[in-house]
């Protein structure tokens, strides 16, 4: 099993269920409201600790009830939080949730009013025991050095980035690490067509490439040139597709950091976020 340091965001979502997406400026009643930690990389770490490996968060939290929710939700996986910085100013980043019972859908609503963690923050982390760090496209200046510092230290630690919503100059990341993991959503800034975009992408990144396609699976491009692909694996009812692409994430990582191909890899990824599909949230995702 796998030591994995995850940088990026833990946060609050503020779940409400609804019996159909509402229509702008009506009103409507929820089925249900759950207020839950959320965020892409903690989401990613919560899945990775059920498969076994030894997860770390670095990120920011506010020092609230709110805060400390998140972080003892964390922790209740055993995830180390001990990396990451409290601020006493400003509030977690939260996100309004509208699930929609009839098909699972999930739109976001998102506040942030918090720092980014940065090269600061991340210089303070003893990186010698990390077999894989796994990085939330976000702040990319600092995120840059984090990366030519793991490369200067420690180059045999694998590295993974999530490029999930285009940012100013994500582009210059992309030379830099193992893997790049690509949201639907940012590569359709670019073309409809996965495999166009990722052989796009391998002219100027020496990376592997891999892009979750919602209900079409995923695409993935080694470094050879190599596209593979997987159909979704989807569950009986479609009831939470809430963090399928972070459990997608995180089924790659699993796959990968046990030596196993990319096509492997995709088919795992695909196969466990589908299953995700079928259950409210990320408890018991993986039995053992
Ligand atoms: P995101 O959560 O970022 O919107 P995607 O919608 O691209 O992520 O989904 C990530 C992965 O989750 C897909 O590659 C697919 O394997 C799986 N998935 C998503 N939606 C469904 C669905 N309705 N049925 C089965 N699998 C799905």
């Amino acid at each position: 099993m796998a030591n994995i340091l995850g940088i990026g965001n833990a946060t609050l979502d503020i779940i409400n269920k609804v019996a159909g997406y509402p229509v702008e400026d009506s009103e409507v009643r929820t089925i249900s409201q759950s207020v839950v930690r959320g965020g892409n990389v903690a989401n990613t770490l919560v899945i990775l600790n059920q498969l076994g490996h030894n997860c770390t968060w670095g990120g920011v939290c506010v020092n609230d009830p709110f805060g400390q929710q998140i972080i003892a939700d964390l922790n209740s996986y055993a995830i180390n939080t001990n990396y990451c910085r409290l601020e006493s100013q400003g509030s977690v980043p939260t996100s309004y949730v509208t699930l929609n019972q009839h098909n699972g859908s999930r739109t976001i609503v998102h506040h942030r009013n918090l720092p980014e963690f940065s090269f600061t923050d991340f210089q303070a982390i003893d990186l010698r025991t990390f077999d894989w760090i796994h990085f939330e496209g976000r702040n990319v200046t600092e995120i840059g050095k984090m990366l030519a510092r793991i490369r200067q230290i420690y180059p045999d630690i694998t590295i993974s980035l999530e490029v999930e919503k285009p940012r100013p100059n994500i582009e210059n990341l992309f030379s830099q690490v193992d893997y790049l993991l690509f949201s639907k959503i940012f590569a359709q800034f670019h073309t409809n067509n996965a495999a166009l975009f990722l052989q796009n992408i391998h002219k100027f990144s020496a990376a592997n490439l891999i892009c979750a396609w919602g209900v079409d699976g995923a695409y993935a491009l080694d470094t050879a040139g190599n596209i593979s692909h997987s159909s979704a694996y989807p569950p009986s009812k479609v009831v939470d597709t809430l963090g399928a692409g972070d459990t997608f994430n995180a089924g790659i990582i699993d796959s990968l950091s046990k030596y196993h191909n990319l096509t492997t890899a995709l088919s795992h990824a695909c196969q466990l976020a589908g299953k995700k599909c079928g259950q409210v949230g990320f408890k018991g995702l993986v039995k053992y």
